[in-house]
């Protein structure tokens, strides 16, 4: 007994000698962590990280092992690894569509003029004497009113639809948020939607402003093998679905007596009714497909107060793997995209793990696979979550960490979604840095990385990094340092980790800034919400106030 009193009175001494919260400040970010992580994922061995690879075996070890030696617990019932069924399928498609308008037929060339690929896990599928209902630009929103599919019904025909959203090239900034690419103009939503409307077909008009992209990207993007996530039933879906080119469409309103700018300019307004084209379509597609099963990576701390209460930290973890020979160099090592965002989360996980007593939430750490393929590892979970959505109160998503050193900025991709911004502002502040907006809101990056899949079920998502306005260096060098990773190293062999070039402490604010709203929303009661006039919104039932 008078050993013990002896001790807690030690104890109250010690106590009482450090102020309270110094106790409990988080051990800050490291920057060798992150730098030590991306060097050994972004090394040959892990030969560009390519999901079903050998690749892939040596990349979920490395994270489940250091998720391990952090104490993180594992995430998925006593395992570190959630199974990810892949499905590949490479589609031969049909030298030619012929479009029959009765009188006359008209004969497109694959590739230069039709593009067609199919979702369905069957050898032949196609379309055949469809007929062709445009549809304005494929979108319906309760919210505003707008459907575009309005009366018809497309079983056994084909919807051809305008890429990009109606407010894109106007003059009103409250018009489907102006020149801002909505979720509406994404061809993902598009194609969501015609497997809703029950159509054979989907035929997207590409139009290279709208898009943000020429036609040759459209060609190189849906030829050659896609994939898509496997055990899904389908056969309810659109089966047919591709893009066409301007000239071509131009020539099919011409054809069907209508002039094509002048429907544009229809179709931009509510009063647009969806109306056939007078010609019927036929092409097909023989497919070769193969299926594999990848893994996402996944570990929690749990929560000390509310356990049942989830952040998500997310990143993926693959890459494009090994391929066409640049500069002597055949493996995509995808250093910044993504061993930076992995790493960065992993430090930051490690910083929760040195917490004297773990946050009131749980924090999970959920490193996805098949990014690059179309966002399927992060899709597969959503679809099948570990830890359930309406409890996951918003995912931080790391997709490219800074290396240019650190900014005075905090950029925000998809500002305006959500309370996510002003929280991240209040962060951004305390490190001496402004928020600003992504500077290409009309090319949809907010779509183009795993939190988007959590954001279309409603959790609220935060995409961020610094990157336009270097503090000492001022915003030209930031320029030239993203531009030139953008020109030179983007999904090239030459995405490789520099220690020389690299500059960590840029990594650090960054993961520092994921840390400290991630652990304040952590000890927090606050449920983000998304702001009215995003597109995305909690499901009622998961609404909390
Ligand atoms: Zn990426």
């Amino acid at each position: 007994m008078k050993v013990n009193n002896i001790y807690c009175l030690l104890l109250l001494v010690i106590c009482s000698c450090s102020p309270p919260d110094q106790a409990s400040t988080p051990t800050p970010i490291n920057g060798e962590t992150i730098f030590k992580h991306v060097e050994e994922l972004a090394s040959d061995k892990y030969m560009g990280r390519m999901p079903c690879s050998q690749g892939e075996e040596y990349t979920v070890e490395y994270l489940t092992n250091t998720l391990k030696s952090l104490g993180v617990q594992p995430g998925n019932n006593g395992s570190f690894t959630q199974d990810v069924p892949l499905l590949t399928i490479d589609g031969d498609i049909s030298e030619t569509m012929i479009l029959d308008y009765g009188t006359e037929k008209v004969t497109l060339e694959k590739g230069k003029d039709f593009i067609i690929h199919s979702e369905r896990k069957v050898k032949e599928i196609g379309i055949e004497n469809s007929e062709m209902v445009f549809c304005g630009y494929g979108i319906v929103d309760e919210k505003l009113g707008w459907n575009d599919f309005e009366g018809v019904d497309l079983k056994g025909k084909t919807a051809v639809v305008l890429v990009n959203d109606p407010g894109f090239g106007g003059d009103d900034p409250n018009f489907f948020k102006g020149n801002i690419m909505t979720y509406f103009g994404r061809w993902t939503y598009k194609y969501d939607e015609a497997d809703k409307q029950g159509a054979d077909g989907l035929i997207i008009i590409h139009e290279k402003n709208s898009a943000g992209y020429p036609w040759f990207v459209v060609q190189s993007s849906w030829t050659g093998p896609q994939q898509g996530l496997s055990g899904l039933d389908r056969s309810q879906d659109c089966g047919v679905k591709g893009w066409i080119s301007l000239d071509q469409a131009t020539g099919l309103f011409k054809k069907a007596g209508y002039d094509f700018t002048t429907e544009i300019k229809k179709a931009r307004t509510s009063e647009f009714k969806p109306f056939s084209l007078k010609a019927k379509a036929t092409a097909s597609l023989k497919n070769d497909y193969s299926e594999c099963t990848s893994k996402n990576v996944i570990g929690y701390i749990k929560g000390s107060k509310y356990p049942e209460e989830y952040i998500v930290y997310t990143a993926h973890w693959d890459h494009i793997g090994v391929g066409k020979i640049v500069k002597g160099d055949s493996i995509y090592n995808g250093a910044l995209d993504n061993a930076s965002g992995v790493s960065a989360v992993l430090s930051i996980a490690e910083s929760y793990s040195k917490l004297k007593v773990a946050p009131e939430r749980s924090v999970v750490f959920l490193f996805v696979t098949a990014e690059e393929q179309g966002l399927l590892g992060s899709e597969y979970y959503v679809e099948n979550p570990i830890f359930p959505l309406e409890q996951s109160v918003c995912n931080l998503n790391m997709d490219g960490v800074n290396p240019a050193g650190p900014m005075k900025d905090f950029t925000i991709v998809g500002k305006g979604h959500s309370e996510m911004d002003a929280i991240a502002e209040k962060a951004a502040k305390s490190q001496g840095r402004y928020v600003m907006n992504e500077q290409e809101p009309e090319k949809g990056y907010f779509f183009r990385s795993d939190h988007f899949n959590f954001a279309k079920k409603g959790i609220p998502a935060l995409y961020g990094e610094g990157g336009y306005d270097h503090m000492e260096k001022g915003k030209e060098y930031a320029k030239e340092f993203k531009d030139n990773f953008t020109a030179n190293n983007y999904h090239a062999p030459s995405d490789e980790f520099d220690p020389e070039k690299w500059d960590m402490n840029g990594m650090v604010q960054d993961a520092q800034i994921y840390f400290n709203i991630g652990y304040d929303l952590a000890n927090s009661r606050t449920w983000p919400k998304w702001n009215k006039d995003s597109e995305f919104s909690r499901p009622k039932a998961a609404v909390k106030d």
